[in-house]
């Protein structure tokens, strides 16, 4: 391994949009009919892409991922006192919609086999609170979590599934694309997905009264009277058909990134293999990661010493070993960018008196943020440039 790496001279990124054009043309389309609001074509065309695409009957264009979390939640009739299953390890977005709401988020543990909600926990969670209305599951990174299970258990016990389908744009399971299996499902198109509006997000679902309520709520919550009535509490979270315009060319390299997404994850399986790491797990026979962050996990007995409090980390380097802590520095040295794994709900300050349900002896999810870290998955990362960030892994491991 060379050891005269050099920092790079433009950044290495965890993850940037990639735009090819059409973009700009849609949203010229939009200035040229004037259509410069949160009605029009661009936004039409848009949700029949991912109706079609996602095999869902109904889908509204919303200002983010998280205003989308935020009506599924309200759709799920969330209130003062109402319980939430939800995962633990995720994006805080997942699950502040339920505290929007006054509801209570419990913290269902991850599993090692997807990093995802353990079907188990859940389980467990529903037996604690068999009068939860609804859980939210996440797809991690792009993999999906066992979502046939749990549908089968929120059926059980007739709550809500909302499936947070922000990470996971194209990943299959079982042979249906994530983003269709809860009664709500939400995607996001923030600037580091694996497509983009810049902002921007999506509701999605089967249920006509649904979607009806979420184009109404979505834009302030108008009665239909000759003036300005409101019988419910409204919200200004429709998609403008400018950022529109941006998803129906994105849309249409959907594909493409996907693929390159897939070739960075097997870049790096293979650049790592002789390295005591794991890259982040699926199950091969039952999915098709989406693959929009590479991550890693290191072996136990490969970890070296590493504490973190709530804002300064510290680690001992060892011959042999490494830790997230690290190689996240290593590759700041280097000008390239790395992130921690989510750190899980139940270790966050805000959500410290939530209930948080395991099955282990210990939280997956505690461990998976201990001893993991996402690579960069820049799609506009060269392959060689990918060699360099694999070679600094190696070097964390050497020294
Ligand atoms: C990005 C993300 C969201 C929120 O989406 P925004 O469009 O940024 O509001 C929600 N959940 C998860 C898991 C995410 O990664």
């Amino acid at each position: 391994m060379s050891r005269n790496i050099v920092p790079f001279e433009k950044k290495v990124w965890l993850a940037t949009p990639r735009m090819h054009g059409e973009e700009e043309q849609f949203i010229h389309d939009a200035f040229a009919k004037n259509w410069v609001t949160t009605i029009g074509e661009n936004i039409d065309e848009l949700e029949k892409n991912f109706t079609e695409y996602l095999g869902c009957r109904y889908a509204v264009g919303l200002s983010s991922g998280t205003s989308a979390i935020h009506l599924a939640v309200k759709l799920a009739g969330i209130g003062p006192g109402d319980y939430v299953l939800c995962s633990d390890m995720t994006f805080s977005a997942t699950v502040n919609p339920v505290a929007y709401e006054k509801g209570t988020a419990v913290f269902v543990d991850s599993e090692y086999d997807t990093w995802n909600m353990d079907p188990e926990a859940l389980r467990k969670a529903f037996a604690l609170y068999p009068q939860a209305k609804a859980a939210i599951v996440a797809n991690l990174y792009g993999t999906p979590a066992k979502l046939d299970e749990i549908k089968e258990i929120c059926d059980e016990y007739n709550a809500v599934l909302i499936e947070d389908a922000a990470e996971s744009l194209g990943a299959v399971y079982k042979g249906k694309m994530t983003g269709s299996f809860g009664r709500y499902n939400i995607i996001s198109f923030n600037g580091n997905k694996i497509i983009t509006c810049s902002t921007g997000g999506m509701l999605l679902t089967d249920d006509e009264e649904a979607a009806k309520k979420v184009r109404k709520w979505s834009t302030q919550a108008r009665d239909a009277a000759p003036w300005y009535q409101h019988t419910e509490l409204g919200y200004n979270y429709r998609m403008s058909n400018i950022i529109a315009g941006v998803g129906r060319g994105q849309f249409l390299h959907l594909q493409e990134h996907l693929d390159m997404k897939k070739a960075i994850y097997e870049r790096y399986r293979e650049g790592l293999k002789d390295l005591p790491v794991q890259m982040n797990p699926y199950i091969e026979e039952d999915m098709t990661p989406n693959y929009w962050l590479s991550c890693l996990i290191i072996d136990e007995d490969a970890m070296c010493e590493q504490t973190r409090d709530d804002h300064t980390p510290h680690y001992v380097h060892e011959y042999g070993k490494s830790c997230p802590t690290e190689i996240l520095e290593t590759l700041m040295k280097y000008n390239a960018e790395g992130r921690p794994i989510w750190k899980p709900m139940h270790m966050q300050p805000i959500y410290k008196d939530n209930p948080h349900v395991q099955v282990r002896e210990h939280s997956v999810g505690e461990d998976v943020f201990r001893r993991g870290l996402c690579l960069p998955t820049d799609i506009n990362m060269t392959p060689e440039e990918q060699d360099i960030i694999i070679q600094i892994i190696h070097m964390c491991f050497d020294k």
